[in-house]
């Protein structure tokens, strides 16, 4: 069952987004050559910390604990990277994504940035990407059904020569942070028969468009959390926590005055 949120509630997360947008910009400064993933990890849960907001991610059930604040994916890896000694070279791309529940309220967002130059190909992965994302937000205002946004999205992805990733999806969020409808960047024919849902007022999902340069297959690494492309190229993940109002699709974890990636 879905749960539609008050504008009261979506206040509420509105404030653990503006948490979760700053963390991640402080994460993202600090993506330069020698910088290692546990480094930005650690500052964003030392940020979380200093304003009471829980961090959602450790401790995330698995074969093994999820152990860090934030994922933090480099390069071939998609998402739900460890961060690590592991020490970010000129030419990587690095996805970071994290949450907090702040006064019993979730957000989640995610976003990948180039560390120093990067190879044309690579910074096009990373905007188109983005633009999914950006395009997902625009027709949440214009479409009916999530399927019909879902739909866009994968079609623009493969207009650029990239693949859309099927083997996670967004989802629901509010009280905790995987709420229902799950929130596929595709559409299949058991979603537009069993999951597809309507883009009404009070709806806050998190969208989460991952995008790879070569093939959609994945690998989970021994690691039990890190999951790869299958063909080693790299991939791009951009996430927001958006609401629906009377007014259209409000993103949740941008900045202060409205700013995104
Ligand atoms: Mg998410």
């Amino acid at each position: 069952m879905i749960t539609l949120r008050s504008p009261r509630e979506i206040a509420h997360i509105r404030q653990a987004g503006l948490l979760v947008w700053e963390a991640l910009q402080r994460a993202c400064r600090m993506a330069v050559p020698g910088a290692a993933t546990a480094e930005l990890d650690a500052a964003v849960e030392a940020f979380f910390a200093e304003h009471g907001a829980q961090p959602l991610f450790k401790g995330v059930p698995g074969k093994v604990p999820f152990p860090a604040v934030c994922c933090i994916s480099v390069n071939e890896e998609i998402v739900h990277g460890i961060p690590g000694p592991r020490q970010l070279r000129e030419g990587d791309i690095v996805s970071i994504d994290t949450g907090c529940r702040l006064d019993g309220w979730c957000a989640d967002a995610a976003v990948t940035v180039p560390v120093g130059r990067v190879a044309p190909d690579v910074q096009r992965l990373i905007d188109v990407t983005r633009q999914t994302l950006e395009l997902a937000i625009r027709l949440m205002g214009e479409k009916r059904y999530w399927s019909e946004v879902a739909a866009e999205m994968d079609a623009f992805v493969r207009r650029h020569g990239f693949s859309t990733v099927e083997s996670f999806v967004g989802h629901g969020i509010g009280r905790e942070m995987h709420e229902e409808p799950q929130v596929p960047n595709f559409v299949s024919d058991s979603f537009r028969r069993m999951g597809d849902f309507e883009l009404v007022p009070g709806l806050v999902i998190a969208v989460e468009p991952m995008v790879n340069m070569g093939t959609k297959r994945v690998r989970l690494l021994q690691d039990h959390w890190t999951q790869v492309t299958q063909d080693g190229k790299p991939s791009a993940h951009f996430e927001h926590t958006i609401a629906m109002t009377p007014q259209g699709p409000q993103p949740l974890t941008v900045g202060p005055h409205g700013e995104s990636w």
